[in-house]
């Protein structure tokens, strides 16, 4: 268990820079960790190979890659295994630091070449590029990322001295789509490898993807007024906040979003022998950015744990009453600001999250009528649920 944890944790912390880059001439994308983390995985499954007692090309689980394994028969079997130890070394130059590959990330789907096929990556070998489909790519197990992407690094191998294509036979792999069957094939047994090393969980699991487009959430918590504005306004208690929050972001891989915050903040107190309250209703139209805070298998709870920063300026609406034995007061105004909001996203399933967030507020206004002020920055901390989709 513990080598497992450990070997889990240096794929996380890995460098980005130890594999082979993603490129997508933009500037990152919140799936490259995910892409990192399966590269490792592929690259722990190689060194596993080489070194292991075990049987390559076969095994007795039930996992998808199982099956497809079972089906083989003992040339097929033979053949995947002696074509992995031979070109072990060979993936190994493609799935580091030096490596001359590069992925691109698609957003609009890929089509097999010549045909309206969709695929879930193709591999330019011209110019020794793989282009993912990045809604299929986030929405596979980890085992099936390391599957895919071994069918691709196999179309940069040479086998016999040719390319690696997806058509004809390949050794006992025959039929028209005999190469395709292999790569397939080296994919699974490469995801069983992986399993072998602990690289990745037996199991896939069902957290929450952080790779939403929309996030919709409320958040309830308190504010801590200033000193002066608790005289001023007779309300010596911390505020109540409701906070019901949408973001948007283009892609699910984006990292800059449109975010939206309505916030109701109101507090009441008449511990002073004045009845004092008062209520805010606030919109913030904003910016969010968002990142994972470890990335990695994201069959792990860890994985799609990830953050976010909001800014927005906006305001809205203040009303305060203060009564006595005798009167009434009331004053309201419209109030403008800036609202900047930290928040982390712990996942659970069916796309929901558990969210805890770190807010600062500016929203300076003066009700002259009851001698109430407010010029401070305030703090919330509020805690609530999120859905991703
Ligand atoms: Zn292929």
């Amino acid at each position: 268990m513990m080598s497992r944890i450990l070997l889990l944790l240096s794929i996380w912390i890995q460098p980005a820079s130890a594999y082979a880059s993603t490129f997508i001439g933009n500037g990152g994308n919140l799936m490259d960790g995910v892409l990192h983390s399966t590269l490792g995985a592929i690259a722990a499954a190689n060194e596993q190979a080489l070194k292991s007692d075990e049987e390559l090309c076969a095994c007795y689980g039930n996992s998808k890659q199982c099956a497809l394994l079972s089906d083989l028969n003992h040339a097929q079997v033979a053949f995947c295994a002696a074509f992995i130890k031979s070109h072990a070394a060979d993936l190994n130059k493609l799935l580091f630091k030096k490596s001359s590959v590069t992925f691109k990330w698609v957003a609009n789907g890929l089509n097999e070449k010549g045909s309206s096929r969709a695929v879930d990556a193709i591999t330019q070998k011209s110019n020794q590029r793989i282009l993912i489909d990045e809604n299929r790519f986030r929405d596979m197990s980890s085992a099936d990322r390391i599957q895919l992407i071994t069918h691709e690094f196999g179309h940069l191998l040479s086998w016999n001295g040719k390319d690696i294509g997806d058509v004809g036979a390949m050794g006992p792999f025959t039929g028209k789509d005999g190469a395709r069957d292999f790569l397939d094939v080296l994919g699974a047994a490469y995801a069983i490898e992986a399993m072998r090393a602990e690289a990745i969980l037996l199991e896939s699991s069902d957290w929450s993807s952080p790779f939403y487009r929309l996030r919709v959430g409320i958040t309830i918590g308190t504010q801590s007024e200033s000193r002066r504005f608790r005289s001023s306004s007779f309300v010596d208690k911390d505020t109540d906040v409701i906070n019901v929050s949408a973001s948007y972001y283009q892609r699910p891989t984006s990292r800059f979003g449109l975010a939206l915050r309505y916030i109701r903040e109101s507090g009441g107190d008449s511990s002073t022998g004045v009845a004092a309250g008062f209520n805010r209703q606030l919109l913030y139209p904003g910016l969010e950015w968002r990142d994972l805070l470890l990335s990695g298998d994201t069959d792990h709870w860890l994985s799609p744990i990830h953050y976010s920063v909001m800014a927005g300026l906006g305001g809205g609406v203040v009303k305060h009453a203060l009564q006595d034995d005798f009167n009434t007061y009331k004053g309201s105004k419209n109030a403008v600001g800036a609202y900047l909001e930290l928040a982390l996203h712990v996942p659970l399933t069916y796309g929901l999250f558990v969210n805890g967030t770190y807010s600062l507020q500016y929203l300076p206004y003066k009700i002259s009528g009851l001698g109430i002020e407010q010029k401070s920055v305030v703090e919330s901390i509020l805690w609530g649920v999120s859905y991703g989709y």
